[in-house]
């Protein structure tokens, strides 16, 4: 990628929107922005964030080396910067991306979209880009940047001239949806399908639907809802929406009385074409990811993109070229004894819902010669006292597979559930379950690595890709 040099900001319109005062000589243009030195581009402002972990005050250095137009620090940390780094003193640096990404939101004549949910945001949020793209300048979160910096950091990127804002808003408590859409302040605000994830931190899936539900709060007036008619929780937030003064209520999915509609659907190994009533206008489009649950998530896709005035047959031919992010799909052949294998790897995370995705995926990948399906599943983690038992739910799921390997004590429970017949082996965890899995694979193949992100199944997908 080359550099961007196009004005993003001005130092001086920064020091307006956070208060701050500017010290030293900033250049003039400011082309981007940023909290992480590691990936700095010149002429970015750097964040000078205090993580959990780490300060940002540690790296403005750093910062300057790299080209950094300026570093926001804190009004108190300003003597211990290196001398000559021109800096925008803050009183609180989050506080000020914050202000940053507010000062994006109100000067964009931009159609925001916000896209929530339990699983599917990244890839909604990634469908929406390109299909929004299609029709014109578009800016979208990076990767799942969806936290309480994720979100005014993404915002504060936003070119003012933008036509089209698509912004992933996650969460993990009650209240925190609540401040990340009162900065997004979206037109349309999607709820993709709620899901018993994260819930060791709710009393119940319904605490988790209210939780999601805070984004319709943040609507601008007239604002639309975007709702996932097929979910059980759809009257509940439908209700919360209607509550928050929401009028345009619209309900996606296959169940009858769904304004955006799935009307028929062909799944192929890895992708799908369908055909949607997407608000009494019929649609038909091709989707270049594999799974029912994709297809579904784009019904939110079409329907949001007609919401905001795109062209809807722009944005559904679009669609074919979506490609699966890192460790959401990627298939890489092997060469195994006897031939080729594909691994498919879903290693990035895994709740319940996905992993009954995936493995609805793997038991739809056509096999060649003597191939089998093989499923390499690790913790899902997060799902509280009730953890054991949902692992354990997945043993009809998992029967999609002729093997299915283990890895982690809550996969124990899916394990000891399985029909011996297609027991693969158990671990403890993933580096001691890769040899085992390693000694069995043979031509022909398909071998489908997930679990969550703290059961390190990348690891072993990245291993067996190393091996062979
Ligand atoms: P995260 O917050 O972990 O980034 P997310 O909500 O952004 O998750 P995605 O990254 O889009 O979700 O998808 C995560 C996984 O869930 C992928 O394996 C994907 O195939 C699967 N998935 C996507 N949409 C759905 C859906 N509607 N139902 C079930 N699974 C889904």
């Amino acid at each position: 990628m080359g550099i961007n040099t196009e004005l993003l900001w001005t130092p001086g319109a920064l020091a307006a929107a956070t208060g701050g005062t500017l010290l030293g000589t900033p250049a003039p243009a400011v082309t981007g922005v940023s909290i992480d030195t590691r990936t700095l581009a010149p002429g970015e402002a750097f964040f000078a964030i205090r993580g959990e972990n780490s300060d940002g005050h540690a790296y403005v250095g750093r910062a300057s080396e790299r080209g950094a137009a300026l570093s926001v620090v804190e009004r108190g940390r300003v003597s211990a910067m290196p001398a000559g780094t021109p800096l925008l003193a803050v009183d609180h640096v989050l506080g000020a991306l914050e202000a940053v990404g507010r000062a994006a939101r109100a000067r964009t004549p931009a159609k925001i979209i916000g896209v929530t949910g339990s699983v599917g945001k990244t890839t909604t949020k990634e469908a929406l880009a390109l299909g929004l793209r299609a029709d014109g300048p578009t800016h979208a979160s990076a990767a799942s940047y969806n936290n309480h910096w994720g979100v005014p950091l993404s915002l504060a990127r936003m070119p003012g001239a933008s036509a089209y804002g698509v912004f992933e808003l996650g969460m993990n408590h009650a209240g925190e949806i609540t401040p990340l859409v009162d900065m997004v302040r979206p037109h349309v605000a999607i709820v993709t399908t709620i899901e018993p994830v994260h819930i060791a931190q709710f009393a119940s899936v319904e605490a988790i639907a209210d939780a999601k539900a805070e984004i319709f709060s943040g609507l601008v007036p007239g604002g639309a809802a975007v709702i996932n008619r097929d979910n059980p929780h759809f009257e509940r937030l439908a209700g919360a929406a209607r509550a928050a003064g929401v009028a345009t209520i619209i309900g996606f999915g296959e169940a009858a009385g769904s304004d955006a509609r799935l009307v028929s659907v062909a799944l192929q190994a890895q992708s799908s074409t369908a055909i949607a009533d997407i608000m009494g206008e019929t649609v038909s489009f091709k989707v270049g990811l594999p799974g029912r649950h994709i297809v579904q998530n784009m019904l939110a896709v079409l329907a949001s993109a007609k919401l905001v005035g795109a062209d809807l047959c722009l944005a559904a031919l679009a669609l074919a070229s979506m490609g699966p992010p890192p460790g959401r799909g990627v298939r890489t052949p092997l060469a195994v004894k006897g031939g080729i294998a594909t691994l498919i790897d879903e290693s990035y995370n895994a709740n319940p819902a996905s992993m009954r995705a995936a493995l609805a995926v793997l038991g739809g990948t056509p096999l060649t010669g003597r191939g089998r399906r093989l499923a390499v599943l690790g913790d899902m983690l997060e799902l509280g006292p009730e953890g054991a038992a949902m692992h354990r739910d997945l043993a009809m799921a998992a029967t999609a597979a002729d093997l299915v390997f283990c890895a982690g004590p809550l996969m124990r429970a899916l394990w000891e559930a399985l029909p011996a017949t297609r027991r693969g082996a158990w671990a403890p965890d993933a580096a001691a379950l890769q040899p085992l899995v390693a000694e069995r694979l043979r031509g022909g193949d398909v071998i489908m690595v997930k679990g969550s992100n703290g059961s390190r199944m990348g690891v072993l997908a990245r291993a067996l890709i190393e091996r062979f």
